[in-house]
């Protein structure tokens, strides 16, 4: 996966922007997304709420709320999902790409059985009988490492601690061996233990399914060992994208570089955690230039007038950026920028 086409790719996203018509006008939530993911590969979408991350997924998904319009391409295998009736969107959702949401119980049905729930998904998509289906099922929850899951198949939804559910939710995603895991901040309701756990597992079950995963995450630190590339949203724009390694260890925008600093260290042991200053912008207000003007630090007087071109980075093929600064201006403020955040260099 990377920002080039690939000669083949599992899946390609174009130019895909979502809008929202309000009592209070339209509101550009997500403006113009591109990248290419192969098998195997994950790209994380860092921001924090409010960037446009969810809304990009639930526009790939086909399931904006009825005021939300998308557009652009989002390609599965020379399909576009945008444009696709729902009949055969339907047969790809949940079956080829599949979907873990931060809330279990908005993806599992309280009133019915895991058993139940998940036979129900291999009768429709894979035509099993339910005897098939059950075993299947249990191989699956076995896969992730659910204990006693020919038991524990027969419980219902609330019967689980919240690791448990988002184990189960990972199975259900994974029934149907997705080509495209779709994970909207996985581990965020979990503690860190459980999440710790949970990111080790979708790991293996990457390596071993040779799934693709899109990771929406607001945390950094958790993108750090499972990501190939990284996109960095703000304001619904791509402020950053390029490889995990330069993005974590050469980060060329402000509001990385921000994010970055406010990941907590180990080294740091009891450090609090610490946040860029401000609140993320009104969607419905946005300044005509970029998006982070008022809480950057480093802004030129052009930057709230002045919107920053998306262009390659002169110093680095792997990044693309949308900064008035160069990157020489970044790292050179990058010091105080951590001083301002109390982070030690
Ligand atoms: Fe900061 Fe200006 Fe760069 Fe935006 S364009 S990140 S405001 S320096």
């Amino acid at each position: 996966m990377n920002m080039n086409t690939t000669s083949n790719p599992l899946m390609q996203v174009s130019q895909l922007a979502v809008q929202f018509e309000t009592p209070d006008g339209v509101i550009n939530a997500v403006n113009g997304i591109t990248f290419t993911l192969d098998r195997g590969k994950t790209l994380g979408i860092v921001g924090e709420s409010g960037s446009g991350k969810s809304q990009s997924v639930l526009a790939m998904m086909g399931l904006l709320a009825t005021n939300g319009r998308a557009t652009g391409q989002v390609l599965y295998q020379g399909q576009d999902l945008i444009s696709m009736p729902t009949a055969d969107l339907n047969r790809i959702r949940g079956n080829r790409v599949a979907m873990i949401f931060q809330d279990p119980m908005t993806s599992l049905n309280p009133y019915l059985t895991v058993e139940r729930q998940m036979t129900e998904v291999l009768e429709l998509h894979k035509g099993l009988s339910r005897r098939e289906a059950r075993v299947r099922a249990i191989q699956t929850l076995d896969a992730v490492k659910m204990p006693e899951a020919a038991r524990r198949i027969n419980m219902y939804p609330h019967e689980f601690s919240g690791g448990m559910r988002q184990r189960v939710m990972i199975a259900m995603a994974l029934l149907c061996e997705p080509d495209v895991l779709i994970a909207d901040e996985p581990t965020t309701a979990l503690d860190v233990t459980v999440q710790a756990q949970i990111l080790v597992l979708m790991r293996e079950l990457q390596r071993d399914f040779g799934t693709a995963i899109v990771l929406i995450t607001h945390d950094l630190g958790v993108v750090a060992g499972l990501c190939n590339e990284v996109m960095v949203l703000y304001g619904g724009q791509v402020m950053e994208q390029g490889s995990a390694e330069a993005i974590f260890y050469r980060p060329s925008h402000p509001y990385t570089a921000g994010l970055l600093a406010a990941v907590p260290r180990l080294e740091d042991g009891d450090a609090p955690m610490l946040a860029i200053p401000g609140a993320p912008p009104n969607m419905a207000r946005l300044p005509a230039g970029c998006p982070f003007t008022d809480r950057c630090a480093m802004a030129l007087p052009q930057c709230g007038v002045e919107r920053p071109a998306f262009a390659a980075s002169a110093h680095d093929a792997d990044v693309l950026r949308a900064c008035h600064l160069g990157i020489e201006d970044v790292t050179r403020n990058l010091q105080y920028l951590k001083s301002q955040l109390g982070v030690a260099t």
